[in-house]
């Protein structure tokens, strides 16, 4: 069977981000860019699922501008067999990226597609939501378990207070949680070899998708910084402060 797995191109989590001066977004200019740390999780259980024998091929996509080539690249440099760029320079939201994912998905006929849980530049938690519904297809969110049995896939996910496991029939939709795996470090000669593996790139026109949005991102703004803390010596004086200064009791 085939898995396709969703590869964004995001700023690195150990960077601080800095938001533009006219409120436009986030500066991405000279900023680490990195694969989603979520995405990262579903490239090694897609994978771990080649090196098991129950995958025969694993794609990676990616939707972005020509850069997001380097987070396939690291894909390829992971494991995966091919990838995929669905170039456009234009901001993308969940709903034309799962209509390109399924897209890509009819056309490698995927009978899994993982997905990261989240992006952590948007937050959004919304694509592989969409993409199941547009496929018509079987979802299994917040994965921490994958264990395909025959037509069938067992995901256990991770839910308040503990853990749900569900059966779904093939083809699925999987978001990847945290505690799903420990992806793996890129060797040196798998980094050498990914740079020879296929890399095609289309376009969401190819796949009937118009990538205009009726969402505008108004403005972004960075959080107010928070103020230093300070010490009380008695507890009658906590008391007096968070009644007249924070006044919360
Ligand atoms: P989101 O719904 O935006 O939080 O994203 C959830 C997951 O959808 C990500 O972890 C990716 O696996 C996938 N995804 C979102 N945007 C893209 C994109 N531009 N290219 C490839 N995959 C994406």
């Amino acid at each position: 069977m085939k898995v396709v797995v969703a590869v964004k191109r995001v700023v690195d989590h150990n960077v601080k981000i800095r938001v533009k001066a006219d409120e436009s977004g986030v500066e991405l200019a000279n900023a680490k860019m990195s694969v989603n740390p979520f995405c990262e999780i579903a490239i090694e259980e897609a994978v771990r699922l080649k090196e098991k024998g129950i995958a025969s091929e694993v794609v990676a996509v990616s939707i972005g501008s020509s850069q997001s080539g380097e987070q396939l690249r690291s894909a390829l440099a992971l494991g995966a067999d091919r990838a995929i760029l669905v170039e456009t320079d234009d901001k993308v939201y969940p709903l034309q990226v799962a209509k390109i994912l399924k897209g890509v998905a009819e056309a490698e006929n995927a009978q899994i597609v993982l997905l990261g849980k989240q992006a952590i530049d948007d937050d959004n938690n919304q694509t592989g939501q969409m993409l199941s519904a547009l496929m018509n297809a079987s979802q299994g969110t917040f994965a921490s378990e994958v264990v395909v049995n025959g037509d069938k896939v067992a995901v256990t996910r991770e839910i308040d207070g503990g853990l749900q496991t569900v059966e779904l029939s093939l083809p699925a939709v999987i978001t990847t949680d945290l505690r799903l795996n420990e992806p793996r470090f890129p060797k040196l000669p798998n980094i050498m070899a990914a740079k020879k593996k296929p890399l095609d790139t289309k376009t969401p026109a190819d796949f009937g998708v118009s990538v205009s949005s009726n969402i505008k991102t108004l403005k972004v703004t960075a959080p107010n910084e928070r103020s230093a803390g300070v010490k009380v010596s008695s507890v009658d004086e906590l008391i007096d402060k968070l009644k007249n200064e924070a006044k919360v009791i």
